[in-house]
């Protein structure tokens, strides 16, 4: 195939004040590519200084672009859509070279982190206010919406486009400042995505990105700054946990989009050609690697036999291999420790009784993981009450429905739930689950459109539709005598 994009042509430098330098020490970080191991580009290390002059750079620029016209903002990010759009095969390319996903997972990431600043571009014209009168008729309330101010932006390595675009975009539609710091594993596709809203115009400042080593401290430090009002973070619930009492310090405004360990049931009566295809995106979509994969397969008695011989079939026929060969279905995992952690949990399955169906094999070179099935997985073992993050369908037998969904919501996460079924049972089903999210007869629910987020410790908080950019927005209330 013919390669798009030489990675050394992108950025691999701090962005700060409108200007790419390297890090203050000097040093480094590389980034693997995890199909061979091999070298990407070395990345710039952030100091605490340079920190610092990020959340500097974003309190310097805050009042001009909090007070620039919604129609200029928004048609900034229209032109970042633009952009973006005529160069998703560029964006696709750096998300395999560095995440290791698979040509058709970047290509759909790409559109969807790109529909962001497009949706967003229409919601800034639209921020949301009231004026009415008192009921004792004293006054008139007007209600309006006012930028939060400085924004740190947290993003995890498995969707290193989306995450990022799913912020940035409400962040700046909303008027917010902000400072962007992604995962060690990919801050290519950050840096590239921050030159695209360079060149749409976004002005010095207004987006600043930052990869410090090690992050705890320099995250800690940020959110210490007295003009950081607001962190976006997406990641895990562990983290999540820890940067909610950093927030507490100060009394930053948190939004979490945090871990899941999504069940997906299949109900008598489910059409199984739909609920295999349905369970293979909803399982296979990024390699596993997703908060909203489906972990936990709760498959009804009398479709089990069926489904377990079917889905084995597509799993077994599933090409494996680096994503820069278009014709692979299912990438490498982001690292080896990824992968082993992988192994690990599928080895504890077998030891606690589960049967490998299909798959279970780590590769010997390079992050990858075989497509694998475990039948006889209990509910409440090692593997169904853990976030697997990998290409792992551990299925559980159910002969009564309530106890499905009783099991279903029994976990600490809540972000979404995937029923199959005749589609008025499967519909009751739906809205007994404790879930931010539930797809009914479907493998993919993401749309910038609707509102993504969790319930329980998967969260706190929306991103997209019109949720998203009110995590951006204070509520300001002012009373006017009548
Ligand atoms: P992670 O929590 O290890 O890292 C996420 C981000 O936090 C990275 O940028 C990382 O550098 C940073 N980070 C790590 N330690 C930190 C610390 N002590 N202080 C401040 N920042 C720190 O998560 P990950 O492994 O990159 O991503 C996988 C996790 O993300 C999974 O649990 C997955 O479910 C979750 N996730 C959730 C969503 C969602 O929308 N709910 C989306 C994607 C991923």
């Amino acid at each position: 195939m013919t390669t798009a994009i030489e990675p050394t042509t992108v950025f691999r430098d701090l962005y700060i004040d409108g200007a790419w330098r390297p890090g203050s020490s000097g040093e480094r970080f590389p980034v693997l590519d995890p199909a061979d191991g091999s070298t990407v580009a070395e990345f710039a290390v952030a100091t605490p200084e340079d920190c610092d002059a990020a959340v500097a750079a974003a309190a310097a620029a805050l009042p001009a672009w909090s007070a620039t016209a919604p129609r200029v903002r928004s048609e900034i990010l229209r032109r970042a859509w633009e952009i973006l759009t005529a160069e998703a095969d560029v964006l696709a390319e750096l998300m395999v070279r560095e995440n290791g996903k698979s040509w058709a997972d970047a290509k759909a990431e790409a559109g969807y982190a790109t529909e962001f600043f497009r949706w967003f571009a229409e919601e800034a014209v639209r921020i949301p206010g009231d004026w009415r009168l008192s009921p004792a008729g004293d006054k008139r309330i007007v209600v309006t919406h006012r930028p939060i101010g400085v924004s740190l932006l947290i993003t995890p390595w498995n969707f290193p486009a989306a995450m990022a675009t799913r912020k940035l975009a409400p962040a700046l539609a909303a008027g917010c400042t902000t400072v962007l710091k992604p995962a060690r594993e990919t801050p290519l596709t950050a840096a590239y995505l921050v030159d695209a809203l360079e060149r749409a115009g976004v002005p010095k400042g207004v987006v600043n990105l930052v990869t410090p080593v090690p992050t705890g401290p320099a995250v800690a430090r940020m959110l210490a700054a007295e003009p950081v009002r607001k962190l976006s973070f997406t990641g895990s619930t562990e983290v999540g946990r820890e940067l909610l009492k950093v927030c507490a310090d100060r009394v930053v405004n948190p939004s979490m989009e945090l871990g899941g360990n999504a069940p997906l049931i299949v109900l008598p009566g489910a059409d199984l050609d739909q609920a295999v295809e349905g369970a293979f995106l909803a399982k296979m979509r990024n390699g596993g690697s997703a908060c909203t994969s489906a972990n936990r397969f709760y498959v009804h008695d009398s479709v089990h036999d069926a489904f377990v011989e079917r889905m084995t079939a597509r799993l077994r026929a599933t090409k494996v291999g680096p994503g820069l060969d278009r014709g692979n279905e299912l990438g490498a995992l982001v690292s080896v420790g990824e992968r082993d952690k992988v192994a690990r949990l599928v080895d504890t399955a077998k030891a606690e009784g589960a049967t490998i169906e299909v798959g279970g094999a780590a590769s010997e070179h390079g992050a990858f993981y075989s497509p694998t099935l475990l039948t006889g997985v209990a509910h409440g073992s090692t593997i169904n009450a853990t976030e697997i993050f990998g290409p792992v369908t551990a299925v559980v037998r159910f002969t009564d429905v309530d106890d499905a969904v009783a099991q279903a919501n029994d976990s600490e996460f809540g972000l979404i739930a995937y029923v199959f079924g005749e589609e008025r049972a499967a519909m009751q089903v739906a809205t007994r689950l404790d879930a931010g999210m539930v797809a009914v007869n479907r493998g993919v629910v993401s749309d910038p459109a609707a509102p993504f987020g969790g319930t329980k410790q998967s969260g706190l908080g929306r991103e997209g539709a019109g949720e998203g950019i009110l995590e951006f927005l204070e509520t300001q209330y002012i009373a006017v005598t009548a």
